[in-house]
Order: structure tokens, then C-alpha cells, then sequence
């Protein structure tokens, strides 16, 4: 289930790994809306929001390893949250002002794919959280 979308349109990358309606073909329905349309998945409904498993969390489009079970926490918001990303490189963050709020949105560094948002109130040594839609994840346990 999708709460909300940033707008109707489609945000492609600069990087062009594939077109709109290639990824549609090769993700399901809610992750589509989630990567390409900047959705946000219903809190507490997610696949990883309670994962407690050891592993790496990939980008389900394009494979690039965002974020590691080392720095995820229980943050109490329903989203997978980390304090940290695996590699500072394979995200990256834009301003977004959609919904009447000034957030940090988090993208995928290699295709683009929108992931979250990172907030400012997350634990330390970092006191980051980003707050990742689990649509946007594949887990693959170590
Ligand atoms: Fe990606």
C-alpha cells in the first residue's frame, strides 16, 4: 500500500540504465511507485522495518549496496532505518520540498531510484536516520 506520492510525474535519473516502462516490466507494482514515483510505503507494512537478520540491504532496481543490518536501529517510525549508509558513494541526497515540508531525499547513487528521506534525529556516533521505504530494498542475508 502507497500513502502518498510526491506528484504524478515519473523521475528518471540522469543515468539512463533503463527507460519508465522498463522498469515497470521488471519491478512489481508497489515498487515501481516507491522507486519511480517517489511513493511511500504504509509504515509497520514493509518487508524490513522488523528484519533483525544480518546481511546487506541492496537497491532492488540495480543491485548497489546501500546499507548494512550493522547500522540499522528500531527508530518506532514503521520504515527501515539506518544510522549510517554502507558507502557514502553509492547514495545520494537532494533537497525535496514536496508535500510542504523541506526533507533530504536519498537516491540510489547508480540508477537513481528515490529510497527515503534522512533526518537529522537518528542516534550516534552519526545522528542520522535514514528512513528507507523497504520497497526500494532487496536483503540478501550473509
Ligand atoms: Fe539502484
Amino acid at each position: 500500500m502507497i500513502l502518498f506520492y510526491h506528484n504524478d510525474s515519473i523521475f528518471m535519473p540522469k543515468q539512463k540504465i533503463k527507460t519508465g516502462e522498463e522498469w515497470k516490466k521488471s519491478l512489481t507494482e508497489e515498487q515501481y511507485d516507491v522507486c519511480w514515483r517517489k511513493g511511500t510505503e504504509a509504515p509497520f507494512a514493509g518487508k524490513y522495518w522488523n528484519n533483525h537478520e544480518e546481511g546487506v540491504y541492496k537497491c532492488v532496481c540495480c543491485g548497489n549496496e546501500l546499507f548494512s543490518s550493522k547500522t540499522k536501529y528500531d527508530s518506532g517510525t514503521g520504515w527501515p532505518s539506518f544510522w549510517e549508509s554502507l558507502k557514502q558513494e553509492n547514495i545520494r541526497t537532494e533537497t525535496d520540498y514536496g508535500h510542504e515540508m523541506v526533507r533530504m531525499e536519498v537516491l540510489c547513487n547508480k540508477c537513481g531510484a528515490h529510497l527515503g528521506h534522512v533526518f537529522d534525529d537518528g542516534p550516534a556516533p552519526t545522528h542520522k536516520r535514514f528512513c528507507i521505504n523497504s520497497a526500494s530494498l532487496k536483503f540478501v542475508k550473509s
